[in-house]
């Protein structure tokens, strides 16, 4: 199983779902099969008790789960049939641990974060990744991964945690980690900012994961010089700088990314380029 891990950094509601769903509509129309997974690091179960004033809709997939919103973006992007495992939240990893020590599954052992909260993580996103949802036999070759929040949250540590021990475990042309982060521009100085982006990156860095694409939000196309200093300052490659800037409409995000040769870059990183085919995208 290949992992594309998406997280974000600066601000929430970046559009971190959107990018997920849009990588996944590009490996997708390159001939290879798709799944996902979202990590929400609340504490409820599900999203079904949260208030959609305060959360946005509450999606129910086919298996009757109440989940986040970015589940149904997945589903109408990539025309497949997730379940309610694929939704993973804090909540459901801590009510899963704390009924395995009840059990005595933990043999009187002291049960920690890491590395029992770790463990139930990974296992998670290694059974689930491997659940076919695209009405086929067999796993699909990619879960997209997306983690909810801002790098640097506590509550997502456990999670950053665990998916650091996963990438070490399935090394590098198994793992792809995009960074979504944003690029702002200050009214007076008229100049695309890039220090936000460099903390977010160093925080990560620090939590022992490296971005390998950053995908930055910004209100124009990002300009040269700005991409040069990200690549510099960030310690990613020219052409793993993606720009997702401000569109009227998030159904060209794929095809924006397209445009970009994303599709070749992840799948260069992945050693996927000689099982895939040339993007079928209009
Ligand atoms: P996150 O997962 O980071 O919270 P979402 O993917 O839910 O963010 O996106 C937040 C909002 O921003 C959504 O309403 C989405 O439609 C919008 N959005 C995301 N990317 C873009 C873009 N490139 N241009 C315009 N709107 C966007």
């Amino acid at each position: 199983m290949k992992y594309v891990l998406v997280t974000g950094g600066v601000v929430s509601g970046l559009g971190k779902g959107v990018t997920a769903s849009s990588i996944g509509v590009v490996l997708k129309a390159c001939g290879l099969r798709v799944t996902s997974i979202k990590i929400d690091p609340y504490l409820n179960t599900d999203a079904g008790t949260m208030s959609p004033f305060e959360h946005g809709e509450v999606f129910v997939l086919d298996d009757g789960g109440e989940v986040d919103l970015d589940l149904g973006n997945y589903e109408r992007f990539l025309d497949f049939r997730l379940t309610r495992d694929n939704n993973i939240t804090t909540g459901k990893i801590y009510q899963s641990v704390l009924e395995k020590e009840r059990r005595g599954d933990y043999l009187g052992k002291t049960v920690q974060v890491v590395p029992h909260i770790t463990d139930a993580i990974k296992n998670w996103i290694e059974t689930v990744s491997v659940i076919p949802v695209d009405g086929k036999e067999g796993p699909a070759d990619v879960c997209v991964i997306e983690l909810g929040g801002t790098v640097g949250d506590i509550e997502s540590m456990p999670f950053i945690e665990a998916l650091r021990q996963l990438f070490f475990s399935v090394g590098q042309n198994n793992f792809c980690l995009i960074h979504v982060s944003l690029i702002p521009v200050l009214g007076v100085v008229g100049e695309q900012k890039t220090k936000p982006t460099q903390h977010s990156v160093r925080e990560l860095r620090a939590l022992g994961l490296t971005p390998h694409f950053l995908a930055c939000r910004s209100a124009q196309p990002l300009l040269e010089g700005t991409r040069q200093k990200l690549s510099q300052f960030c310690h990613v490659p020219v052409v793993n700088i993606l720009n997702i800037h401000d569109v009227p409409n998030i159904w060209h995000i794929p095809l924006l990314l397209k445009n970009q040769n994303a599709h070749d870059a992840v799948l260069r990183h992945l050693d996927l380029l000689s099982v895939a085919k040339p993007p079928n995208l209009q």
